[in-house]
């Protein structure tokens, strides 16, 4: 007969939403965000296949993060929960594991309660290598879980900021996080293998609101048009997406105004142009790419939705740019050492303090904006200052252990944006 050796399945984790528990979140509002669950060497075996190997290469961690989260109350965001007017706000998405990640059975470290609230299950080891999780909780203005789809986390993060263009403001919103976490996915549109809906990311449904929002009455006077332009900036250098990956040059005049000279910035008349015009544009950014991820994920995307008056000079109204940042995986996780490696990974740690600086600074309302810093937020400078400024950062996780070190430097970075923002909550 045939012998099984296939290691006994866990069952598979319970959807957040299918799991409500009564229980308060476990020392989570504590103002100490760490907290530790230290477990005693298991007395029982954890459980074993046929053959004695354990079902998963981590499975007292698995089952400890089990144990952990029964103890939470999960309650994810729905599309009902009220949206606040944040000036500058802070979010972060989990995704899914994804199939190679199944396979290989890797664990899932990030919960989501629900809410703003985010935690990391680090898992940790004493030298009498008693195992034990570190818990992280992060809190946030919402956190999205990986069953949120991109129209969920749209409504909560970019949605109120088209809003805000047609009332004069520069927005900004920034997909930050490491490669492979969602960015692009995002941003972008969800992808069925290597093909993009574009008509089903953050681009696209910001585009169909502002079309919306062009044929209302209340701003029909304004007698608006909208224009698109889309780049990407790579070692500190502008490419025109729509322009066969012109290079551009970026300028400041004498009134600190920054220009990049000679941007492509097409004229639309629906959400569909702006899509085509996107689908465009992304295929421009990775064509002679040789793998699917190379140079993508070291630059910055921009795309802008930009609503100009329709007078003589075309006197700009209100913008919103939309940014699919590099990743932000330091330069240690490079394999390959060589020297062009090493300056794309010091420009993108620049331009990614950069912009965490200027998001502070615009938080603090402060006079000093240091948007000279790198290409990225000279570009975006207008965005980062006065009443007039409103941004959002969805900082994007990936869920398995083995990322975990690189989710907890995003939450971080996010956390720092964030920081001196409490008081600016609820404007108008
Ligand atoms: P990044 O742009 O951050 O490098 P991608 O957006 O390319 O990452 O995502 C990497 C992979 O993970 C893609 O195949 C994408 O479809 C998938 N993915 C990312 N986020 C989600 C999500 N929320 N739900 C389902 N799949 C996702
Ligand atoms: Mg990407």
């Amino acid at each position: 007969a045939v012998k099984e050796n296939e290691p006994e399945r866990m069952p598979p984790l319970p959807s957040a939403k299918s799991r409500r528990k009564s229980v308060a979140p476990q020392e989570s509002n504590r103002s100490n965000k760490r907290v530790s669950s230290v477990m005693k060497p298991f007395d029982t075996q954890p459980k074993k296949g046929k053959f004695g190997e354990s079902s998963r290469p981590n499975q007292k961690f698995y089952e400890m993060i089990q144990d952990f989260r029964e103890t939470l109350e999960i309650t994810p965001l729905t599309t009902t929960d009220p949206i606040e007017p944040y000036k500058i706000c802070v979010c972060v998405r989990k995704r899914p594991l994804n199939k190679q990640e199944i396979n290989k059975k890797e664990i899932d470290v990030v919960s989501v309660p629900g809410r703003g609230a985010l935690l990391v299950h680090e898992p940790k080891q004493k030298v009498d290598l008693t195992k034990y999780l570190e818990n992280q909780v992060f809190h946030f203005d919402y956190s999205f879980d990986e069953n949120a789809t991109n129209e969920l986390v749209y409504k909560f993060t970019a949605k109120p900021l088209v809003l805000s263009i047609f009332q004069g403001c520069m927005a900004t919103c920034f997909a930050y996080g490491q490669t492979g976490s969602g960015k692009t996915h995002t941003m972008g549109g969800d992808f069925t293998g290597r093909q993009q809906n574009s008509a089903k990311g953050i681009y696209a449904l910001a585009a169909q609101d502002v079309f919306t929002h062009l044929n209302h009455r209340k701003y029909a006077n304004l007698d608006l048009c909208i224009y698109v332009s889309f780049f990407e900036i790579y070692n500190g250098k502008v490419y025109d997406l729509l322009n066969k990956k012109a290079k551009l040059r970026v300028l400041e005049d004498d009134r600190q105004q920054v220009q990049v000279v000679g941007l492509e910035e097409v004229c639309v008349s629906s959400a569909d142009d702006v899509i085509k015009i996107i689908q465009i544009g992304s295929a421009c950014r990775t064509s002679g790419q040789t793998s699917a991820n190379a140079n993508s994920s070291r630059s910055h995307a921009v795309l802008q939705i930009v609503l100009r008056r329709s007078d003589r000079a075309a006197t700009l109204h209100g913008k919103f740019s939309l940014v699919d940042l590099a990743g932000n995986e330091r330069g240690t996780d490079v394999s390959s050492n060589d020297r062009s490696t090493l300056v794309e990974t010091a420009e993108i740690n620049r331009s990614l303090l950069a912009l965490k600086e200027c998001i502070r600074s615009l938080g603090r309302n402060s006079d000093h904006i240091p948007f000279r810093m790198s290409t990225l937020t000279k570009v975006l400078r207008d965005s980062f200052i006065g009443e007039k400024s409103r941004t959002c950062m969805i900082a994007m996780v990936s869920p398995g252990m083995a990322s975990c070190e690189y989710t907890m430097n995003t939450l971080r970075y996010a956390d720092r944006v964030k920081e001196l923002n409490a008081g600016s909550k609820a404007i108008e």
